[in-house]
């Protein structure tokens, strides 16, 4: 253990979480059927190695399908509201965890104690929410046309859920998913990022326990560890009638075709470009905590992170200033340091997308107001801290166009009517999260209107980052058009099914329709 894991409780933690034996890559809960080669997750704080987990082999993924359609044929007979009762018991047990679990977060991604304590709340809030639902998934009924018939719809489990998730949040998306297949009688299966293993474990501990206390099967709730080849065992798998697919664009393409193929469900949550418009009329303090939070918040790793701010350019100079002058005062180091703003990137391949993204825009012919660079020396020995830069650049240049996972905001202006800001922030490919800044009515309705914002999400004087989970999450063209979390999202995670009953003693036929035998 590092003197930085000891000095921040790191160790108390992982024994809090049950991960202090999984140093030599044994695993444990219910993830003990794998039995291949170990993945060693390193700590992108100060480059120390957390634990090992043993990544899962094709004989293990056939056990653990095994166990899950077992599990499955026991779970859809318990009545929903007594599966909420059970994600009620795992959201006690986050309370509980809430702490050891944010601090684990925090060490092994990278992101701030205080948003690895938030990712941890979202799975809370997202738990009490699923409690709720268990009692509300209601289905229509309609009049037929029939006389002495009664129709209506109803919602079935699906059976097996496959997640895979990305290493930038690394326990929330899982439960986003979890606590609404859940209730929805659904059992899953979840690969999370090979970057995050020791997160996917604590969380499956987590899980295990509460399913074992209620003398639940195992199998409601599997991991399975390791790289791209082990989520493709699921989007090739027929046993999986839904993928939920959470990372880049270029997985989702991979993973769409793969499930498509075979006429399976996907569920895609993929990249974003997002962007804040400000108009003459925004507050400009706002305006600044939104975009620097928005770009800087978890080292600009989320799939909201704010990548460009599209300035009018009656107020391009004020706003100029007044974000690089914020920047100034950035307080870059250990994330578990509540001083800090910005913490590392996940890792040294990441820093080089970062570097050669800054070398891009140059090239493209982008203006560097905050120039970026890797920091070195005390404090910063995984490699992985970087300088958040910002360049003023063109809409059309390839490399904004492009989501690079990294704090680079750029700059552009935009003049005229909030309709020229729109077609800049909609002329990108991905479709997640966008915002406008402004006090004039006519404007933000514009921007919400559907000739406004084409995005999944889109909020007035809030920035683009982060979301509640009351409603549904998700974003439109290449970031995938799935929606995961609240509103009616829980549907994705069902079968519909059409009752007709006919209590007559009659047989009549649909649309008039006479068959006299
Ligand atoms: P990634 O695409 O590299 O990996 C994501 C997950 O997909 C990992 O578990 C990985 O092992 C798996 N994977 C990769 N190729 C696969 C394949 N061919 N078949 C099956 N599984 C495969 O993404 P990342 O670097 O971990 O995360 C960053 C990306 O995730 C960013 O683009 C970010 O915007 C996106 N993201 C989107 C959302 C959202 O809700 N829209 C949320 C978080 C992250």
């Amino acid at each position: 253990m590092s003197e930085t894991a000891v000095a921040f409780g790191i160790d108390e933690a992982l024994e809090k979480l049950g991960l202090n034996q999984i140093n030599e890559g044994t695993s444990t809960g219910s993830n003990n059927f794998s039995s291949g080669e170990a993945i060693a997750s390193y700590s992108p704080v100060d480059g120390a190695l957390i634990g090992k987990v043993k990544t899962t082999t094709q004989a293990d993924y056939e056990k653990v399908m095994t166990t899950a359609t077992e599990a499955f044929t026991e779970w859809r007979k318990v009545p929903a509201p007594q599966r909420g009762e059970i994600v009620r018991q795992f959201g006690e047990k986050l309370r509980e965890l809430k702490e050891p679990l944010g601090k684990l977060v925090s060490y092994e991604m990278g992101k701030s104690y205080q948003e690895g304590l938030g990712e941890v709340q979202e799975m809370i809030d997202i738990c009490d929410f699923a409690v709720g639902l268990s009692r509300q998934l209601h289905g229509l009924t309609m009049h037929s046309e029939r006389p002495g018939h009664r129709m209506y719809e109803q919602y079935h489990p699906l059976g097996i859920v496959g997640i895979i998730s990305a290493f930038n949040f690394p326990v929330a998306v899982w439960a986003w998913n979890t606590a609404l297949a859940w209730v929805c009688g659904d059992v899953c299966v979840w690969k999370p990022s090979e970057k995050t293993p020791m997160c996917g474990v604590a969380c499956q501990n987590i899980i295990a326990e509460v399913l074992k206390e209620n003398n639940l099967p195992e199998g409601i709730s599997c991991l399975i560890n390791g790289d791209y080849k082990v989520g493709e065992m699921m989007t090739n798998d027929n046993r999986v009638p839904l993928v939920s697919a959470t990372g880049s664009i270029r997985m989702g393409k991979i993973v769409a075709q793969a499930v498509a193929a075979r006429l399976g469900k996907s569920l895609l949550e993929l990249g974003g470009n997002n962007a804040i418009i400000v108009t003459p009329d925004a507050d400009i303090k706002m305006t600044v905590i939104g975009a620097v939070f928005g770009a800087v918040g978890t080292a600009g790793q989320r799939c909201t992170s704010t990548r460009r701010l599209i300035i009018h350019d009656s107020i391009y100079d004020q706003v100029k200033d007044a974000i690089t002058d914020a920047y100034s005062q950035l307080r870059i180091g250990n994330p578990l340091d509540e001083n800090n703003h910005v913490g590392p990137l996940i890792d040294t391949d990441a820093v080089s997308m970062y570097e050669a993204a800054l070398v891009k825009a140059q090239e493209e012919g982008g203006k560097v107001l905050v120039p970026g660079g890797v920091l070195e020396g005390e404090g910063y020995s995984s490699g992985c801290y970087v300088k958040p830069a910002i360049v003023e650049a063109e809409n059309s240049f390839q490399i904004v166009q492009e989501e690079t996972f990294a704090p680079i905001l750029y700059l552009m202006k935009y003049s005229g009517s909030v309709e020229n800001a729109i077609a800049l922030q909609n002329g990108v490919v991905q479709g997640l999260s966008s915002a406008i800044m402004t006090n004039n009515l006519r404007e933000a309705e514009r921007f919400l209107s559907a000739a406004g914002s084409d995005c999944g999400i889109a909020n007035v004087n809030i920035g683009t980052s982060g979301a509640e989970i009351g409603g549904a999450f998700g974003g439109e063209k290449e970031t995938g058009g799935g929606r995961e979390s609240g509103s009616d999202a829980w549907k994705v995670y069902m079968r519909r099914q059409t009752n007709t009953i006919n209590y007559t003693t009659e047989l009549p036929l649909a649309q008039g329709i006479k068959f006299d035998l």
